[in-house]
């Protein structure tokens, strides 16, 4: 699919992998809108690309749903959904001072990552199937996993789980949206340089870039945007997780 003229909706658009993806897209002619909980990044975004504003959480399903109509309005139906909307969080199961991992922080992550993408990939299908495909393509959603999913650090277990959820869903969603001519992809990025990192010491930053065989640095937020806009103009990638880690394992 071409995305010239086409409405894309980028959920964590507001910053790091998301904003740099909705940037790509925009300068490939689509319209933009950019949902994240931060209204104010939200809004600098969708500013900047004369796009869409919305201030939402991707577990709900009300918020996530008005902000699709209201996306609607402005652009026409979306035929692109890139969910980025995460979180991180690291903590050991048992600490040093025997507190154990709270349960309720475990189910945030993965209400946020894995229930957040399912919630806005269903409502993103539910709205796109209106509408006539595109030539063979009504639509395509990209998901974001992470190289936690296959290998995850000991002291991010609900992350790692979270994305291996996401991996999880990519073929079924594909084969179950494939009736609809909607293609479903995910990228799985190794350690990239966004805010979620940028609040780590640099020296520490320099050493995670270190690990990576080859290029020995932390990936550019431009290069996921790159692979995400390959995806979505590539009719014949599907069903597929793509690991973007400089062979980082
Ligand atoms: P980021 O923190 O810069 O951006 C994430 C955005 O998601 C933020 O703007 C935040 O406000 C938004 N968000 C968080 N929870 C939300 C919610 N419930 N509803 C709506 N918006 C919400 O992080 P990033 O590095 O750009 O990460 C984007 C995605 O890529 C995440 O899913 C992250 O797990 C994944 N990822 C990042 C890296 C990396 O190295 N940066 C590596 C692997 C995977």
């Amino acid at each position: 699919m071409q995305l010239n003229g086409v409405a894309v909706f980028v959920t964590g658009g507001g910053s790091g992998l998301g904003a740099a993806t909705a940037r790509a897209m925009a300068a490939k002619g689509a319209k933009i809108t950019v949902l994240d909980q931060s209204k104010g990044n939200a809004e600098k975004v969708a500013t900047e690309l004369r796009g869409v504003a919305i201030e939402a959480d991707v577990t709900s399903e009300e918020q996530v749903k008005a902000g699709l109509a209201e996306a609607e309005a402005a652009h026409g139906v979306a035929r692109v959904l890139v969910n980025c909307a995460g979180i991180g969080g690291t903590q050991r199961l048992l600490d040093r001072d025997g507190i154990i991992y709270p349960l309720e922080k475990f189910l945030r992550i993965i209400s946020v990552n894995l229930g957040g993408t399912f919630n806005c990939v269903r409502l993103f299908a539910q709205r796109l199937v209106s509408v006539e495909a595109i030539g063979e393509e009504r639509g395509v959603i990209i998901n974001t996993a992470s190289v936690a999913a296959f290998e995850g650090r000991g002291d991010g277990i609900p992350y790692a789980a979270s994305k291996a959820g996401v991996v999880g869903l990519t073929l079924p969603a594909a084969r179950d949206l494939a009736e609809y001519k909607i293609r479903v992809n995910t990228i799985a990025p190794g350690s990239f340089e966004t805010p979620l990192l940028l609040g780590l010491p640099e020296e520490y930053r320099k050493r995670i870039g270190e690990l990576v065989p080859h290029p020995a640095r932390l990936g550019h937020a431009s290069e996921f945007a790159g692979l995400a806009v390959h995806i979505v103009e590539n009719g014949m990638l599907n069903g597929e997780t793509i690991r973007l880690d400089g062979a980082y394992r």
